[in-house]
């Protein structure tokens, strides 16, 4: 962060907002912060300003991954999941944010996953360059609950401190986090058959059973929200999101498998849906047959379910659901907007979704060009707006003032 004033210049710039096209656009930065945004020659240079001009380039507002996991694995040997030290897991994730920032993504929530608050911490203390990190600690679920694999050995399961079983021990999974440093809490609603060994998730996303009782969900959001947390919750089929949405979630996460009334519900309770589109595009293709075809299937139904919400008017959130290399790579999560595009959403609605609209989730002053909010700044090659295709073409990254990426000279 610098105390002169950055000038940066482009060809044009959308601001994060409806609309909110700008030809010649100037922004001047001051302390990590955006100062002014207009048009090129409309007002001086601020004394001894230094002057970035990014040619015939876009900007944009950085993106925001809605929904990720940093967990700094290597997911092709999933066994560092037991044997990994935790240290060293948060080494890792280290070069996975700064993957992520280089890419135009400049902020991010940790849906899940140990690590997430000290990644949050230190980033905010500048020990590492990541995006802002919004984390929500370990998951809470019940014990045969939505992340409860058969497959896992019990008792490490049991010592990664997410289960909460009855009305107590919800309450004291939410105050252990809030000790923690989580910034939301994350319930697992949902959970898939057993006797799927492939995925949690199951075989058919529309009966999909209940992870908790009505009034466990009631007790975890009501102490979250006592305790000014947010919560997202983990919902795949019509139970599960009707049961989040009476309970007065934030979010509503995956949120596929849901019919037309429960669409309407959501759009009227102005709960956010993140679809996590990416995770299934991804997975469909690369993994091997039996599991690539359920991945296709959750992927058909999630276009349908996020058809009928945008039907509705619900306010839908970019979010990935990566969780790293080889399968999930952080870094390209950009794509997400993409495919929000491809389902059916405007360019400009998909970029919202990954920019303002998210900042607006996760709380936090970024997401749009506009005096006083963080100054996290791209500048792409070709228009997202022309062709949402060019949100993978980031030639220039500012987060907080700070350039992590720049154009070849
Ligand atoms: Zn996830």
């Amino acid at each position: 962060m610098t105390k002169t004033t950055q000038v940066l210049r482009a060809a044009s710039a959308w601001t994060g907002r409806a609309g909110g096209i700008l030809a010649a656009p100037e922004i001047h930065v001051t302390a990590g912060r955006i100062a002014w945004v207009g048009r090129q020659g409309q007002r001086p240079l601020p004394e001894g300003a230094q002057v970035v001009d990014l040619g015939s380039r876009h900007f944009l507002p950085g993106f925001i991954d809605a929904h990720l996991h940093l967990w700094g694995l290597d997911l092709a040997d999933a066994t560092g999941l037991w044997t990994w030290p935790l240290p060293y897991r948060a080494m890792r994730a280290a070069a996975d944010m700064r993957r992520l920032l280089e890419s135009g993504i400049t902020a991010v929530r940790c849906m899940g996953g140990p690590l997430g608050p000290v990644l949050a911490k230190a980033v905010r203390e500048g020990h590492v360059a990541g995006p802002h990190v919004v984390a929500a600690g370990e998951f809470i679920c019940s014990r045969a609950g939505t992340w409860d694999h058969a497959i896992w050995p019990r008792d490490w399961v049991d010592q990664l401190g997410m289960f909460a079983d009855g009305i107590d021990e919800c309450r004291k999974r939410v105050r252990e986090r809030i000790r923690e440093g989580a910034d939301l809490i994350k319930i697992g609603g949902s959970v898939g058959e057993h006797t799927d060994t492939l995925r949690q998730w199951g075989n058919d996303p529309a009966k999909l059973r209940l992870s908790y009782s009505d009034g466990e969900v009631a007790v975890l959001v009501e102490e979250a929200h006592r305790n000014g947390l947010p919560v997202a919750t983990h919902a795949i089929g019509e139970a599960a999101v009707r049961q989040a949405l009476e309970a007065g979630v934030d979010s509503i996460e995956h949120g596929h498998g849901i019919g037309e009334e429960t669409a309407r519900m959501l759009a009227g309770s102005g709960a956010a849906l993140v679809p996590t589109l990416s995770l299934p595009a991804l997975r469909a293709k690369s993994a091997p047959p039996p599991v690539a075809a359920h991945w296709q299937r959750h992927r058909d139904v999630q276009i349908a379910s996020l058809q009928l919400a945008l039907k509705h008017g619900a306010r839908i959130v970019a979010g990935t659901d990566f969780v790293g290399p080889p399968f999930t790579p952080l870094g390209p999560d950009a794509m997400e907007m993409e495919l929000l595009a491809e389902a059916g959403m405007s360019a400009e609605q998909a970029l919202i979704a990954g920019t303002s609209g998210a900042a607006a989730l996760l709380g936090l002053e970024t997401g749009a060009l506009e005096p006083g909010l963080s100054a996290d700044i791209l500048a792409l090659d070709g228009d997202p707006l022309a062709r949402i295709g060019a949100v993978r073409e980031v030639a220039f990254v500012m987060k907080s003032g700070v350039v992590y990426r720049e154009p070849p000279a």
